[in-house]
């Protein structure tokens, strides 16, 4: 039964991972609204929400939401099924079938034949059973996350830093700081309801350097915007160091009491002179001066990057020298400044992390390999997690080719769009021998699937969400789920019953009360004392009377020695650059009104509006050389793949580079990206990849 009365629900936007709060309207089963709720409750955005926040809900009310399960015919093609592919079937029958054929997976090629892919677009509590379901009731040790193609490069390299893998700051804090250095992120479109904070400041005073290829719409706010030429940035900022340390405007007193192995990182920045930085990265020496010396004597600084820095070969390099950038100046462990990574989806810090769906940690980024805290897992489950770590979801698909991984439980997640040179990846979708997807449309990856279970979204659900500011918030429902649809958690739950465990959540809350047991940085944070705050609870917040964490490392890091650790960044390498063949480099990237593989916003009339379609950003040079102009449509191609976009001449973008967009599936800028992965995270290189462009 469909709600019948207009009903008002706290909640948290459902995108990007700034975790705006609002009141959201429902009535008959139709989300109606949102409206800006008390802005003492809502610390990330007071009264504010972008266009996406305001406009982007209406896909929820969508027909085309999956309303019931559905199951591969058995005359369906191989690869994607088709809109005549799939038939309805009952809940029962459905569930039996995915029961049926992961039992019969793991029993003829072993556990690790099965992977689980699960999604920051649901909640905490989610994603705690997401993970549960692969280790303990599955038995294999692979599920990850998409924060794999993220931003797993700034975890590894803020972990092996720092100590954790978070932005150490707050977003209120970015909002009162003296300086930014803003690199790698499109703020103003990525994560709007920040970048407005950001520019009201710099508006009062603070200074902002832009360091960036694309002259985004924030390089209009900059003190100094730096046209950078990409793929060497790590250059630009070891340059940055040197000119620091060279100068005598390093925190001397900061590195001494609170840092580790300063002299190695003296040592590498060594060769990085001006000259070198500005021939690597066209960076002239003058304004990297300028940028060191005004970034070093701030009183407080914030670091901001997002995946222009993490999603290369060398994204955990990149982080590294950032991280040492913050370190050398000691802009850390003090309120307003830190380092910020911006990071993806509403939920990508608890679903993409905090949670434990990663291979390599239990909730809490408790360590897969630690005897103590597997046995605590043990007691509380009954079954010892596999205690080694699993593949990486962007391993998983070379281990199909190679038949190792048969079997894939995909939840909330597109891969067949998102993931790099996506013709292989739908080949391998292909090849599985049963694949079930869990989501709320016959999404590009569900048509690969045998089947289709269908899901609650974020206006549906109560539940936790944890922001890029490890913010936990509450989500709660303002209708129910159309037709049979179920929220996550009850769908495995269900499965969990029938694969022989007892699980017995009466709600969202029971299962929160076993993260809080189970998870140290989780431990006081309860729903109890989050419906009574309002305004959420920062991590790590141990115990029920501890206040939360609004910045970290404020006296000391997260190693047993309370010290970090500055880590020399290697200058990597592009796998990829502009030739003859392919002469012009593409980079992929966000727009303000759509999200991620679109299957959200490009069902949302308004935001379709403003953006219909996908289209190439070139430079009036590059498309004079082409012959192409504004408006018509050009035919881009790489090694792997060729798509046809709308060009759209404009100076944003560098001579010789393009920018295509990520959120649509007709012209999918993933059909030319490459593979290559970093060594250290896995994440693939999202932003360099070598393409020609002709006209039609
Ligand atoms: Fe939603 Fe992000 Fe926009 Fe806030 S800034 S309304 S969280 S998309």
């Amino acid at each position: 039964q469909r709600l019948k009365r207009v009903t008002k629900a706290e909640t948290t936007c459902g995108f990007c991972a700034v975790g705006c709060r609002f009141d959201l309207y429902g009535k008959d089963g139709e989300v109606l609204g949102t409206r800006p709720a008390d802005p003492d409750a809502t610390p990330a955005n007071g009264y504010s929400t972008c266009v996406k926040g305001k406009f982007g809900y209406d896909f929820a009310n969508s027909d085309e939401r999956l309303e019931t399960p559905l199951i591969r015919r058995k005359d369906a093609p191989d690869g994607p099924a088709g809109p005549d592919g799939f038939r309805e079937a009952s809940w029962d029958e459905a569930l039996s079938r995915v029961v049926e054929e992961l039992r019969e997976t793991r029993e003829t090629h072993g556990r690790d034949s099965l992977a689980v892919f699960s999604s920051s677009k649901a909640t905490n509590e989610e994603n705690f059973l997401m993970q549960k379901f692969a280790r303990q009731v599955l038995g294999t040790k692979n599920v990850d996350n998409c924060t794999r193609l993220c931003h797993s490069s700034t975890v590894a390299a803020l972990k092996q830093t720092m100590g954790y893998g978070a932005m150490s700051n707050r977003i209120k804090d970015v909002g009162n700081a003296d300086c930014y250095l803003i690199t790698g992120s499109n703020t103003t479109e990525s994560h709007p309801v920040l970048a407005t904070k950001l520019k009201q400041n710099v508006r009062d005073g603070a200074d902002l350097f832009v360091f960036e290829p694309r002259r985004i719409e924030l390089a209009e706010h900059a003190d100094q915007f730096t046209r950078t030429a990409g793929g060497h940035d790590i250059a630009w900022i070891n340059g940055m160091i040197r000119h620091i340390i060279e100068n005598d405007l390093h925190d001397e007193a900061f590195i001494e009491e609170r840092t580790k192995g300063f002299e190695d990182v003296r040592e590498k920045v060594q060769s990085f002179t001006p000259e070198k930085v500005e021939e690597l990265t066209d960076v002239s020496p003058e304004e990297l001066a300028n940028a060191a010396e005004t970034i070093a004597e701030a009183d407080s600084c914030v670091f901001g990057w997002a995946m222009g820095i993490s999603q290369h070969t060398y994204g955990t390099q990149t982080v590294l020298a950032l991280a040492d950038l913050a370190l050398v100046t000691g802009h850390v462990g003090k309120p307003n400044a830190g380092v910020s990574p911006f990071r993806g989806q509403n939920n990508v810090q608890g679903g993409g992390g905090d949670m434990g769906t990663i291979p390599d940690n239990l909730p809490g980024y408790q360590d897969i390999t630690d005897d103590d805290v597997l046995d605590q897992f043990e007691d509380a489950w009954g079954v010892r997690p596999p205690d080694e770590p699993g593949l990486r979801v962007t391993e998983v698909f070379d281990e199909v080719d190679e038949g190792n991984v048969r079997g894939m439980y995909v939840i909330g997640e597109n891969p067949a769009i998102s993931e790099p040179d996506v013709t292989n990846a739908r080949e391998s979708l292909a090849e599985l021998d049963f694949l079930v997807v869990q989501d709320i449309f016959v999404t590009e990856t569900a048509e690969y699937a045998d089947v289709i279970l269908p899901a609650a979204t974020f206006t549906e659900k109560y539940g936790t969400v944890t922001n890029t500011e490890r913010r936990v918030q509450l989500v709660h429902p303002a209708v129910d789920p159309p037709g049979s649809a179920r929220a996550d958690w009850k769908i495995l739950q269900e499965l969990a019953r029938r694969m022989g465990f007892d699980w017995q959540y009466d709600s969202p809350t029971d299962i929160m009360d076993e993260v809080n047991e189970l998870t140290p940085i989780y431990g006081g944070i309860t729903h109890e004392r989050l419906e009574e705050k309002g305004d959420g609870l920062q991590w790590p917040c141990p115990d029920e009377d501890h206040p939360g964490t609004p910045y970290l490392y404020e006296d000391e890091f997260n190693f047993e020695d309370g010290k970090a650790r500055f880590v020399p960044a290697d200058l990597g390498d592009p796998t990829e650059l502009p030739n003859e063949e392919f002469p012009i480099a593409l980079t992929s990237g966000r727009v303000l009104y759509h999200w991620h593989t679109g299957q959200l916003t490009r069902r949302s009339e308004g935001l379709m509006g403003h953006v219909g379609e996908s289209y190439a950003e070139i430079h009036p040079q590059t498309a004079g050389q082409i012959g192409v102009a504004d408006g018509e449509y050009v035919e881009v191609e790489s090694k792997r793949g060729s798509i046809v976009v709308r060009a759209k001449v404009t100076e944003r973008t560098a001579p010789g580079k393009i920018f295509i967009p990520m959120h649509f599936a007709e012209g999918a800028v993933n059909e030319l990206t490459q593979e290559e992965l970093d060594p250290v995270s896995r994440i693939p290189d999202y932003k360099l990849a070598s393409v020609r462009v002709s006209s039609m």
